[in-house]
């Protein structure tokens, strides 16, 4: 193996040791950061992503509740909390985990959260924000590939990158934050014709498909920045794999992230960072919070 393994864990660890300073200071002047998530109560991974988030916000002094849903929540008692959410000032974060119940509308929810909460950055409001070159939340888990590319001092600046996928929780932004640092973006998706060879062209390349293995080492560029977003279970191998073939990859790379281990840590390190960003708005917004 001849690339760098950029190890998200252990930027996720530095990264949280930062926020657990600031939110020493924010409890020290009486302001307690409080994320809150609403989550399908059927489904187990949203279950296990939602308990990780909450065991490492605690670690770093963050608190909050889960509201679950389920086969017999409402469209309207989803809409109903967020608003009571929305309104409720001890709350600075609000994530709507991903899925939620398939009766539920879930972008009818996001289009009501209210956009200074939104700190999984998924709002049209905090999309158009970063459309709009605008400060606001930006997705988690394309906030954490940035977060993680700076860590290891990777220059984007006039790199060329093919970001396959082109999903709103990650495709679009990261090839958006990649544009906004003046890499010169691709997006693939699947209907892209010829992807290898588009990909060969990448001095970054971003996997963001939801397939194991996706992308082979005979797709890569000689040294190009691989980074695998994918996160997928494959039934008889007891680790998930993600989109891009490790072993092969791991050949030709310069920089590539493991998985579990890289962008996985990253996306939650990322959320706890917007939530700390809310709370010490609140603060900037507000006065100190017993004036
Ligand atoms: P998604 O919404 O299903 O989007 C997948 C994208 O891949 C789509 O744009 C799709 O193209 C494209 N695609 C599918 N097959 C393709 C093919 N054969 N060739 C080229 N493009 C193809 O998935 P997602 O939510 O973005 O997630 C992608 C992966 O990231 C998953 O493995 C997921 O588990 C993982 N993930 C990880 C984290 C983390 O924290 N590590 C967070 C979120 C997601 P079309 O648009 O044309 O259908």
């Amino acid at each position: 193996m001849s690339a760098i393994l950029l190890d998200g864990l252990a930027v996720s660890k530095v990264v949280r040791e930062g926020l657990k300073v600031r939110v020493d200071q924010l409890r020290a002047a009486g302001v307690q950061p409080r994320l809150d998530v609403i989550v399908a109560s059927q489904d187990p991974s949203s279950m296990a992503y939602v308990r990780m988030k909450r065991r490492w916000a605690e670690q770093i002094g963050i608190t909050g509740e889960a509201f679950s849903m389920d086969d017999s929540t409402t469209q309207e008692q989803l809409i109903a909390r967020v608003v009571v959410l929305n309104h409720d000032p001890h709350v600075h974060g609000v994530l709507i985990q991903h899925p939620l119940p398939r009766h539920l509308d879930e972008a009818e929810a996001l289009q009501v959260l209210n956009a200074a909460k939104d700190v999984d950055g998924l709002t049209p409001a905090s999309m158009g924000l970063l459309l709009s070159d605008m400060p606001g939340f930006r997705p988690a888990t394309p906030l954490g590939i940035m977060t993680l590319l700076r860590h290891y001092g990777i220059t984007v600046e006039g790199k060329r990158a093919v970001v396959i996928g082109r999903s709103i929780i990650l495709g679009k932004p990261t090839a958006l934050l990649l544009m906004q640092q003046n890499a010169t973006v691709t997006i693939a998706h699947s209907k892209t014709v010829d992807l290898p060879s588009l990909c060969r062209e990448a001095d970054i390349l971003v996997a963001a498909v939801g397939r194991p293995e996706f992308v082979r080492g005979d797709w890569i560029k000689p040294g190009a920045i691989v980074i695998d977003a994918g996160y997928n279970k494959v039934p008889g191998r007891d680790k998930d794999v993600g989109d891009v073939h490790f072993g092969e990859a791991a050949e030709v790379a310069s920089y590539l992230t493991p998985v579990p281990g890289g962008v996985g840590p990253m996306t939650v390190a990322s959320l706890l960072a917007n939530v700390v960003d809310a709370a010490e708005r609140t603060v900037a917004d507000l006065g100190t919070p017993d004036r």
